[in-house]
């Protein structure tokens, strides 16, 4: 792609947007931005496209504004970041996607390869853009790609030499008209493989076993269940707890393979993991706690209960999701000690999961667990909730959540 000369327009300045533009720019175009939806929106198209051969749209931002409707009447190209980072990469690409597990099955993939001795770049949907591997460059031998299935959404060539959907639950209905259609924004991850490549699907999950590849390309189904058995490999780590992390390294494991990689235990025993994911926090007179700020519908909660036994503190609450949650309630009646709930949503997860104990605030909450917390107990921060109510982000949550602990006595 030839971009020397061109007049481009990015849309969205987010983390990927200010890295396209100084992509776009590195490779001699000139750019002009735009964030402001509302202006992209309504006053600033005519101007805004005037002159533009080229749009670059980060993947924050719905193809469903009318700018890219008259961009697309007035002929002009339109690419997601990922796909004009794409673009300039020549090692092979591991795309990953789903609705849960994306960024720890891209982060262990990412580790496996590199413990095997391979240069990569592991980004994308998760922390580093993809256009920044381009604007590092050198030779790498893997670039490694967490993709949003909006990103997905504004592929046109993005070719994965290996890609997964790890499966697809309820999430995101505010910008799909219905599960099918998300679901299709997610299989557009095979679009574009050739013979040879790699279609690594979950067998368990119906909707993703049903997607269509490419002819010649290798489907290699697994069941979360069994796959690492029937590699031959175990897990250990504390950081891939739990049936979800089965399932998220079956098919890191079964893509770093089919980049050659043949010893992937090293790379399974040494995973150090994400932060907010599970994460180990500390341990205080026998009680482990557990920060999974990261766990913001009511699906992820479901996983990470599972992923013990019994003597669960379990905090939850903040911005809900609408979705029910009384789809936890088996789960919580075999394995929490206590719900300590926080937030707006408090008194809604009272009334479908109840008895609970309300503290209102995390500090609070924290406070709580560490009185009623016995020898053997584990303390479990899972909100199954979004966190804009009480905190900037889930990030931002958790953070809190370990300061808090960490200054307990
Ligand atoms: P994503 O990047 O897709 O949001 P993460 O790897 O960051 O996924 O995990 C987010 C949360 O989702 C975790 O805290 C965990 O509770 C849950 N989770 C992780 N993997 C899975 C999975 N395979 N299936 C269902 N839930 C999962």
């Amino acid at each position: 792609m030839k971009l020397d000369g061109r007049h481009t327009l990015v849309i969205g300045l987010g983390k990927s947007g200010v890295a396209a533009a100084a992509l776009l720019r590195s490779r001699g175009a000139a750019v002009i931005t735009a964030d402001d939806q509302a202006r992209a929106d309504r006053k600033v198209v005519p101007e805004a496209l005037s002159g533009v051969d080229l749009v670059v749209v980060s993947p924050g931002v719905p193809l469903s504004l009318p700018i890219f409707g008259e961009a697309r009447r007035r002929g002009i190209e339109l690419v997601g970041e990922v796909e004009l980072a794409s673009r300039f990469i020549e090692e092979p690409i591991v795309g990953i996607t789903g609705t849960n597990g994306k960024s720890t099955t891209t982060a262990l993939c990412g580790h496996l390869l590199s413990t095997a001795g391979l240069r990569v770049f592991v980004g994308g949907n998760l922390g580093n853009a993809l256009s920044n591997r381009v604007l590092a460059g050198g030779k790498l031998d893997a670039t490694v790609c967490e993709l949003s299935s909006y990103q997905l959404e504004s592929i046109v060539t993005l070719r994965c030499a290996a890609a997964t959907v790890l499966n697809v639950t309820p999430d995101h209905l505010d910008r799909y008209d219905s599960l099918d259609s998300y679901a299709a924004a997610k299989e557009r991850i095979f679009l574009n493989q050739r013979a040879g490549d790699a279609a690594v699907l979950n067998a368990r999950d119906a909707r993703v076993a049903a997607m269509r590849t490419r002819e010649g390309v290798k489907r290699v189904m697994f069941d979360p269940r069994t796959a690492l058995g029937d590699l031959k490999l175990s897990l250990r780590a504390a950081t891939l707890r739990g049936a979800h992390n089965a399932e998220n390294s079956s098919a890191a494991c079964l893509l770093a393979r089919h980049l050659g990689v043949t010893d992937l235990q090293r790379g399974l025993d040494t995973y150090p993991g994400l932060p907010h994911r599970l994460e180990p926090v500390r341990v205080i007179d026998g009680v482990e706690w557990i920060n999974d700020s990261k766990a913001t519908n009511v699906d992820s909660v479901e996983k990470s209960l599972s992923a013990f036994e019994s003597g669960v503190i379990i905090i939850m609450g903040g911005r809900g999701k609408g979705a029910p949650y009384t789809a936890l309630k088996p789960l919580l009646q075999a394995k929490a000690k206590a719900i300590l709930t926080i937030g707006e949503d408090a008194e809604k997860i009272a009334a479908e999961l109840g008895p609970v104990q309300p503290c209102g605030t995390l500090p609070n909450a924290v406070s709580k667990a560490r009185e009623i917390a016995r020898k053997g107990d584990v303390v479990l921060l899972s909100p199954a909730c979004a966190s804009y109510d009480q905190f900037r982000n889930f990030e931002d949550r958790g953070d809190q959540f370990k300061a808090l602990v960490r200054g307990l006595r």
